[in-house]
């Protein structure tokens, strides 16, 4: 897609408002597009009294131009240029190709940070979707989604002390690769066979992990083992990391363990064994969807039988919580196979249901997906996933943490519900950046949280396990340098 900004524009977000209207799309110079790709052109200029933005989008033989002024007291995001570049895309967007998107001007990640901002400002949850609603387009129903979620956050919040932290362990192997996959997840043979090296490497970096932490006098609260499939470990591996866990942390005093056992052909019965007397108070054990065809279609290697069996298998472990994760928008599947796959999830009641969106890798992708769901009209997806959330309330499940992703169907977004009481502590925490999460392995990112949660910095591990491997001394220590210089100079 052909992109122009005037220069004071954030690009950044220039592409992310483009990727509401043209999912997948990739930005590159107006020499190398292709005819026909769509273009858009966005200006802006401050005004006496706040900014006035100019969108001109052009698809299809058709061009439009829409114009909005933004007021400096804009309410929800501070920035009124900001806003008006929103507003002018989303007037051009709606004009040119009739799509209004569900999440209006919002293009972040975590729409529920700034209901829960506004929430904890004392403003009420009917205040806060009235401003969604009106400043930024939200439409009711999401507006009402996502106060809902920041109200049952705000109370678990409240209750997280002071110098706490958690952990994650990145675990990036699976069975085999599902086609819409974009984690660092390996699964040829080949990289499969680096398990027992990347194992012990993880283990060391696992105990200089915990090292630390208590180095900064923090209580650990969460450990979230996940992937890939940890699962995808033998028995032997897996004890081995549980028992480095254990011998790091008094787990009992944990609120929440999990581990990630997302693919059913990779749990058996002596595994979960193995996980609940590890002190594993959570586990996710996935399928996305019950249709055996669309299973194999994505990659999975598994059936929904093997599934049930799985997921039988980890009801009776012991283990207290059991996620399984849904997709809505794989390819071929349309409204009644995902609905009945909704209808029989809930009655196996996990704990857990984490109803997502597709994401499309690139925009090739989305048209064999709205080609794959035959009924294709625009607005199936969205279908399914009103269909899910409310299915899931129906059943007692509360929606409890949200993100989005660039690029998901009809831009729509993940949601996790739970029965009460049993939400997701570590989802919570991590998506609204409560408390700083020290990653260990290969693609994991440590995030580092101030005090007053105002100030974030990352630190990054190598990306693949190769490179992870290979990793100097000299680069370890700046990391640890980056995380001892932050809770001295920033916490
Ligand atoms: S199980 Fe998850 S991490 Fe592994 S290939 Fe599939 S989508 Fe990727």
């Amino acid at each position: 897609m052909k992109l122009t900004v005037s220069n004071n524009i954030n690009e950044y977000y220039a592409q992310t408002l483009c990727l509401l209207f043209f999912p997948g799309s990739r930005f590159s110079k107006a020499e190398d597009e292709p005819e026909g790709s769509p273009c858009a052109d966005v200006s802006a200029l401050e005004t006496e009294n706040g900014a006035e933005a100019t969108v001109t989008l052009s698809y299809g033989g058709k061009s439009v131009t829409k114009t909005y002024t933004e007021p400096v007291c804009a309410n929800l995001i501070s920035d009124a240029e900001r806003i008006a570049v929103g507003k002018a895309f989303f007037a051009a967007g709606k004009a040119l190709l009739g799509i209004s998107p569900q999440w209006g001007i919002l293009t972040g990640v975590r729409p529920s940070k700034i209901a829960l901002k506004e929430l904890c400002e004392g403003k009420t949850k009917t205040e806060v979707k009235s401003s969604l609603t009106k400043e930024l387009f939200v439409t009711p129903k999401k507006a009402s989604l996502v106060t809902d979620i920041a109200s049952i956050e705000k109370k678990i919040i409240a209750k997280v002390p002071e110098r706490s932290c958690s952990v994650y362990i990145s675990i990036p192997f699976c069975p085999s690769r599902c086609s819409y996959c974009s984690f660092v997840s390996v699964a040829s043979k080949k990289l499969l066979s680096i398990t027992d090296e990347y194992l012990e490497r993880l283990i060391n970096d696992v105990e200089k992990c915990f090292d630390t932490i208590k180095k900064l006098d923090l209580r650990v609260l969460t450990v979230y083992i996940g992937g890939g499939t940890p699962t995808t470990l033998d028995e032997k591996q897996l004890a081995r990391l549980l028992d480095t866990v254990n011998k790091n942390v008094d787990v009992s005093s944990l609120e929440e363990f999990t581990v990630e056992a997302g693919r059913p052909d990779t749990v058996n019965e002596e595994k979960l064994r193995i996980l609940y007397q590890s002190g594993v108070t959570r586990v996710s054990v996935n399928t996305q969807t019950l249709n055996d065809d669309v299973l194999e279609a994505i990659g999975r290697r598994h059936t929904a039988k093997q599934f049930l069996d799985a997921f039988e298998l980890a009801k009776k472990s012991g283990i207290k919580i059991i996620n399984t994760d849904l997709i809505a928008g794989l390819p071929g599947e349309g409204f009644g196979s995902f609905s009945d796959t909704v209808e029989r999830m809930i009655k196996l009641m996990p704990e857990n249901l984490t109803i997502h969106t597709l994401c499309i890798k690139s925009a090739a992708d989305y048209g064999q997906q709205l080609r794959g769901v035959k009924a294709s009209a625009r607005g199936e997806v969205s279908k399914c996933v009103d269909y899910a959330q409310a299915s899931a309330k129906n059943a007692g499940y509360i929606p409890y943490y949200i993100y989005r992703q660039k690029n998901t169907v009809e831009n729509l977004e993940n949601v996790g519900f739970s029965l009460p009481g049993t939400e997701g502590l570590y989802n919570i925490y991590m998506m609204e950046e409560i408390h700083s999460i020290f990653a260990v392995g290969a693609g994991a990112v440590s995030k580092l949280v101030s005090r007053d949660r105002n100030k974030i910095e990352r630190v990054f591990n190598f990306k693949y396990p190769f490179e992870y491997l290979k990793e100097d001394e000299e680069r370890m220590a700046e990391r640890d340098k980056k995380i001892m210089d932050f809770y001295e100079k920033i916490y």
